[in-house]
């Protein structure tokens, strides 16, 4: 069966014209896909002869709420969503920066496997498409009644290794016609996969690059993070550079604190020296702690102290807020809970 809400404008009319009927349709076809409708029969002033050869031949991708958690202390609302075929990914809206923010998934799982993740330690299922990437987004602004201004791939799955996928993604939720959410307010988070990060950089998109690095050298972030066998610090260093050259865009360094492993002065030294002179900027987390991986947060004084290490290498660091905390707003956390039960 076709996925048709993965499909571009162009490539919609092409379709509906291979099927015999007027191009004029696909833009009736699309607008109906855009207000959300899940039924071929909803989309009234499509003949019915073309919504039979529709349905025979494609389907429209869901995203159906399985759970939902609101948290006390903000108004973030972790999402469980499952899609046509029943895998369930998650999702997090956010109120932050001024607007709303949601984190979305891409994959269902995640191959990369880093220790201190949920959705590493739960292994890998599929890629997600397009389409369901656009739905989690869709479903959030429908179930929450507001507009999402921001949107992060910071969900489940590496979105560099489902890399066509995302990249007709963000060609999709950015038409006018569609969810209309311009570039600069997208973030894309990896886990380093160098060459993908060449390849993203010479789309010169203007999407923001996260890199998640959690360690100042190889040796500690191989501890956590086996994709740092394959791709070295100073060539994911040097490929944040072309990114940057590439594209006017600062890269974020995400860096999650886990107390003993990687948050020590030392550690903020040198990851000091390697980013000095370097146009970013680095966000520091201390990690969720998930079951079965026995790894704690930095305590406050350890984040400052790392924070004040990096500023003095003129490193901007920021240590985040964590939103969500009494909701598994960690990504991964609640799928597991779900799946366990
Ligand atoms: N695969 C991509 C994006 C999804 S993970 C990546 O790794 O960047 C999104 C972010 O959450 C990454 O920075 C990841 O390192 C971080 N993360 C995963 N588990 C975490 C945990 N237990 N505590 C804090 N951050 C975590
Ligand atoms: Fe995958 Fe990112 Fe989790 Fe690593 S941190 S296992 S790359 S989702």
């Amino acid at each position: 069966m076709i996925d048709i809400k993965s499909m571009t404008r162009d490539e919609l009319q092409s379709f509906i014209t291979e099927q015999g009927f007027p191009r004029f349709r696909a833009d009736q076809i699309g607008g109906w896909l855009n207000k959300g409708v899940t039924d071929f029969d909803e989309m009234r002033n499509i003949p019915a002869e073309l919504r039979k050869k529709l349905k025979s031949i494609c389907y429209i991708s869901v995203a159906i709420i399985e759970k939902k958690q609101v948290s006390r202390y903000d108004k973030t609302v972790k999402y469980l969503f499952s899609f046509n075929d029943g895998e369930c990914v998650e999702a997090v809206l956010m109120d932050y920066h001024h607007g709303m923010s949601i984190c979305i998934s891409t994959q269902v799982g995640c191959r990369m496997g880093c220790t201190f993740c949920a959705t590493g330690k739960s292994g890998f299922s599929r890629d997600l498409t397009a389409s369901e990437m656009l739905a989690q987004i869709e479903a959030a602004q429908r179930d929450a009644g507001v507009r999402i201004s921001n949107v992060v791939l910071m969900g489940m799955g590496e979105p560099l290794d489902n890399f066509d996928n995302v990249v007709r993604f963000l060609e999709l939720v950015g038409c006018e016609q569609g969810l209309n959410i311009g570039m600069r307010h997208i973030t894309l988070s990896t886990c380093g996969l160098v060459p993908k990060i060449y390849e993203l950089a010479k789309l010169k998109l203007q999407i923001n690059l996260a890199v998640s690095l959690h360690a100042p050298n190889d040796e500690i972030r191989a501890r956590t993070m086996p994709v740092a066998k394959a791709y070295p610090m100073e060539q994911l260093l040097k490929a944040c550079r072309d990114y940057f050259d590439a594209t006017g865009r600062r890269v974020t360094f995400e860096y999650a604190l886990i107390s003993g492993v990687n948050d020590g002065d030392a550690c903020a030294e040198e990851l000091g020296k390697k980013l000095r002179g370097m146009n970013c900027h680095v966000n520091l987390i201390p990690v969720n702690s998930v079951e079965g991986t026995g790894y704690l947060k930095s305590n406050l004084q350890r984040q400052q102290s790392f924070a004040n290490i990096l500023a003095a290498y003129g490193v901007t660091a920021t240590v985040r807020r964590t939103l969500g905390s009494d909701i598994d707003a960690s990504c991964g956390q609640l799928r597991r809970k779900y799946i366990k039960n």
